[in-house]
């Protein structure tokens, strides 16, 4: 399952640039999909091997100096519910202010592995500094320029020594379709669910043999077979945090990392805002299955076709250059489309592991490519030679060879693309496309 860090600490500490520095080095090999955007709050970071998660806390909100200390509550308490290990910011230059004493508070009664980080320390001249910050009672602080990078090896190793071992949960899962519901607070993730599982909680059974809390609950009626994501948790939700919205955010992250499909829910009187596309780029960022739900479609007064392809419109550019997503409009209250939801996260999950024969994939590519080959460059024409799937992927990963790869430049790529899911299913997924040397 995957593992959660979570920075923390006043405005001005330095939360993002160290939160910049952590993430640096893996982005550039995560981020090879086209069309993602880098997040400033979410990252992932393998280090020796360990690979976790990372969320700014902080980098939600509008950062200014006089933030209410109710907001800077809200923030560590998601951080104690939310993540495995917590990074406690502090300001060497500056010293121990009241909130950071506040903060130490909070996060002292938590039982969380806490991590103080002294940052701003470039040089020795800081280093004198430092000792006052133990008597914030969480024991020695870690030295850290996060603007120079001095120090960052040694939190490292120390974030991943504190991180829990795998419990082998995913393991031990059958290999039936993950889904995970997620949404903004409202949209009606508990109701959906409830509509699936209803007074019969015997279709729905914990994993048993696990240390943790499971987040799978597996669902095995009317024809389905496959795991929820995060049910219990959407169960007995906490009511706390509920009025600031960008908290589902951050609350989805683990959801959406354990799933393989996501059924994002949309409230249908509320149109898309931004924490909706937020959600979905958490989505993006780790190449889930997406299925669009729109809810509440029962108070919609306006049913109409023109309607429905207005709404439709209205997501998909909100959400391009992914737009290849099914879209179900339907009624966690009233049923309405309900069992249209599964059965499309079963699609998508199933094109998600869809093979195309390579005899099959190189007809139509060469077909494609002879139709409109890729632009020359600077006097060098590209040739493409074949093209093959990885059979070992997560994701549907196609390899182009040819003799200039780094020529080929992102249109054609997604000319490639658009090309491939014209003629095959691929709705709701995404697919690599990589180009090789030959
Ligand atoms: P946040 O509000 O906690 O996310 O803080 P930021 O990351 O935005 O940093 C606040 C200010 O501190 C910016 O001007 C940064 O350039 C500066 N800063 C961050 N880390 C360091 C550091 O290690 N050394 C120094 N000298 N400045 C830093
Ligand atoms: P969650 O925060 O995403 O889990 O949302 P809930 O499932 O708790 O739903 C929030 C509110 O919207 C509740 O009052 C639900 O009864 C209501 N609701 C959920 N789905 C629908 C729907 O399809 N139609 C209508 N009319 N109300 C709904």
């Amino acid at each position: 399952m995957g593992r959660l860090v979570a920075i923390v600490g006043r405005p001005n500490v330095g939360k993002s640039t160290l939160f910049n520095r952590l993430t640096q080095t893996r982005t550039a090999i995560v981020d090879d999909m086209a069309g993602t955007t880098r997040d400033r709050q979410y990252g992932k970071v393998d280090w020796i091997g360990k690979e976790f998660s990372i969320v700014d806390t902080g980098g939600w909100v509008v950062n200014s100096e006089d933030i209410f200390e109710s907001e800077i509550n809200k923030q560590v308490q998601l951080a104690i519910e939310e993540a495995d290990v917590i990074l406690f910011v502090v300001d060497a230059m500056n010293g121990v202010t009241d909130l950071d004493d506040h903060v130490a508070e909070i996060l002292r009664r938590s039982k969380k592995p806490v991590i103080l980080v002294a940052n701003k320390v470039d040089s020795n001249d800081w280093i004198y500094n430092v000792p006052e910050f133990y008597k914030l009672g969480l024991g020695d602080p870690f030295t850290v320029s996060a603007s120079n990078g001095s120090g960052t090896g040694d939190l490292l190793d120390e974030i991943v020594k504190d991180l829990p071992e795998d419990d082998g949960e995913e393991e031990r899962l059958e290999s039936i379709p993950k889904f995970a519901i997620v949404g903004r607070p409202n949209a009606g993730k508990s109701s959906i669910i409830n509509a699936f599982i209803g007074e019969d909680r015997n279709i729905v059974t914990d994993i048993a043999g696990t240390t943790r809390d499971s987040i799978y609950t597996r669902y095995n009626k009317f024809g389905f077979d496959f795991y929820l994501v995060d049910t219990a948790g959407i169960r007995k939700k906490t009511k706390v945090n509920e009025d600031i919205e960008y908290y589902s955010v951050i609350r989805s992250i683990r959801s959406i990392e354990a799933s393989d499909v996501c059924i994002l829910m949309i409230d249908a009187t509320r149109g898309i805002e931004a924490q909706d596309v937020n959600i979905f780029s958490l989505i993006q960022r780790n190449k889930k299955g997406l299925v669009v739900c729109v809810n509440k479609w029962d108070l919609v007064a306006d049913k109409s076709n023109e309607s429905i392809r207005h709404f439709e419109q209205t997501i998909r550019q909100r959400f391009a250059p992914f737009t290849d997503f099914p879209i179900i409009f339907g009624s966690a209250l009233t049923k309405q489309r309900i069992f249209k939801v599964l059965e499309t996260a079963v699609n998508v999950y199933h094109n998600r592991n869809r093979i195309i024969p390579t005899s099959q994939l190189n007809t139509y590519m060469q077909e494609v490519i002879g139709a409109y080959p890729p632009p020359a460059n600077k006097g060098k024409y590209i040739k493409i030679k074949y093209v093959t799937m990885l059979k070992e992927s997560i994701i549907p990963t196609f390899v182009f060879f040819c003799n200039l790869p780094q020529w080929v430049k992102e249109p054609y790529r997604r000319y490639l693309e658009n090309k491939i899911r014209e003629k095959w299913d691929f709705t709701g997924t995404p697919v690599n496309i990589f180009m090789r040397e030959k």
